[in-house]
């Protein structure tokens, strides 16, 4: 099966007066696993939808491959689909209801079994064909959602945060599941998702979005490690944004003079984990905090700025004794300091 790469040329689209795409571009390559990514109302469902035919763009153009599918009917466009809700028939049993697109497709009645019998086994169901929705687990619901999405082997998969209804370890072995799915069929595939860990885990790339606009798009290190704006730092995890002229160089040098993004997990107690070239902030101890696996400390910077410090219970020696009020200094590595970009002093 060939996969495709899909073009977004300036898609937009209003509600009224509420912008709910603003222009989005971006282009994913044949085979990728994308991952949009944002919080809720941010555009994510409605750029998906966009794509599946079902919400009509404004204006600009989507391509598959190099055809224009902007006007083109949903169910001749060759995409799969998972939502979140399943969306399976609950009157048809699991065989009926991954048969149902080929059905739709008016393929022969023998080639549809063999077909929705692979799939069910790719998702590992077999065996559960006969079974109705209503004898299903949540899991084993979204697995007949995925089935039903790849029997008709499409060119492109889309998924709207289709493991959010799971509990946390259902969700784990799902998401690691349907990125060897996505491995092994080759299918160009964009995820929906708010969970900015998922993000991270299953995607090539991912694209964060934010009030109708993609802010960036990027692998996933360089998305957490390098974030372009505010947004996306604060977004990807506990991002310390210090202030110009909080931190100081260990080796004396001028301090610098940007706003700096310094993740929990790059500072520490301990001088010598961040180098001469590093970056030291001195503050006083508002709070700790054991969480099993690391401590959690809240420095208040000398101006008032608070940031969060994440010790790993294996480095955290000196912090069981640390006491409230106390002066602490902690250190970052010179390549854990990203310079936040146009936020200059
Ligand atoms: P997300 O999936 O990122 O949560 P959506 O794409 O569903 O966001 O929605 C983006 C914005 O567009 C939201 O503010 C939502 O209320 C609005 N919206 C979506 N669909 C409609 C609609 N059919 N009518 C009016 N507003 C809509
Ligand atoms: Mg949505």
């Amino acid at each position: 099966m060939k996969s495709l790469p899909i073009t977004i040329d300036s898609v937009r689209k209003a509600y009224g007066s509420y912008v709910a795409l603003d222009d989005v571009s971006l282009d994913i390559r044949a085979g990728e696993f994308l991952t949009l990514l944002g919080p809720s109302g941010s555009g994510k469902t409605t750029l998906l939808m966009a794509l599946a035919g079902f919400v009509r763009p404004d204006s600009g153009k989507l391509l598959l491959g190099d055809r224009d599918i902007t006007r083109l009917a949903p169910n001749k466009r060759e995409i799969g689909i998972v939502f979140q809700n399943y969306a399976l028939f609950p009157h048809m049993n699991v065989l009926a209801n991954v048969e149902y697109p080929l059905a739709l497709r008016r393929r022969r009645k023998a080639e549809a079994r063999q077909r929705a019998l692979d799939a069910l086994a790719r998702v590992k169901l077999d065996g559960l064909s006969e079974r109705g929705i209503g004898e299903l687990s949540g899991g084993q619901r979204q697995r007949v959602a995925l089935a039903r999405a790849i029997v008709f082997e499409p060119r492109v998969m889309l998924m709207d945060e289709p493991l959010s209804a799971l509990d946390k370890n259902l969700r784990e072995t799902m998401q690691y599941e349907i990125r060897r799915l996505h491995d092994d069929l080759g299918i160009t595939t964009i995820y929906v998702t708010h969970d900015q860990r998922e993000a991270l885990t299953m995607s090539d790339r991912i694209a964060v979005m934010n009030s109708g606009r993609i802010q960036q798009i990027d692998a996933p290190q360089h998305i957490y490690d390098r974030p372009s704006t505010r947004f996306v730092a604060e977004f990807m995890g506990e991002a310390n944004i210090i202030a110009p002229g909080l931190a100081r160089r260990i080796d004396g040098a001028d301090a610098p003079r940007e706003t700096l993004m310094i993740r929990a997990e790059s500072l520490h107690l301990d001088a010598s984990l961040a180098g001469r070239d590093g970056v030291a902030l001195d503050g006083t101890l508002r709070a700790k905090a054991f969480r099993g696996e690391n401590w959690l400390l809240t420095l208040a910077l000398d101006g008032g700025q608070e940031i969060l410090v994440c010790i790993p219970a294996a480095l955290a020696g000196g912090c069981v004794e640390l006491a409230a009020s106390q002066r602490v200094t902690v250190y970052a590595p010179a390549q854990k300091v990203h310079v936040l970009p146009g936020a200059m002093a």
